[in-house]
């Protein structure tokens, strides 16, 4: 009831809102400069602003043969629906050896 944020955000939600929206580029500019520093990529060191749309290792093209999503770039599955997929086949083998074992 007290708190002084929620009176400001009471007084003018849709700027508060926008608030966020630049502490989220801020932000993610921060941790991909912190990358850019360790790995040395004297462009982004120059200009961290252009960190704002993409990250540091990436090139910011989409359709990257080298580091775009392989799904757009091959038309392949990506890693984690790959994993996603044999999680399943365990777990439908796993109930088989169960059911073996108590029957
Ligand atoms: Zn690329």
């Amino acid at each position: 009831m007290g708190q002084t944020l929620n009176e400001d955000e009471e007084l003018d939600p849709t700027k508060a809102k926008h608030q966020q929206r630049l502490q989220q580029k801020e932000n993610h500019i921060k941790k991909q400069y912190k990358l850019a520093k360790m790995y040395k990529y004297e462009k982004y060191l120059k200009q961290p602003h252009r960190l704002a749309k993409h990250n540091t290792a990436d090139c910011g093209k989409a359709d990257c043969m080298l580091c775009g999503n392989p799904r757009r770039t091959h038309k392949m599955k990506t890693v984690q629906e790959l994993k996603f997929e044999q999680t399943g086949q365990w777990i439908e083998d796993e109930s088989k050896t169960d059911k073996s074992l108590t029957t």
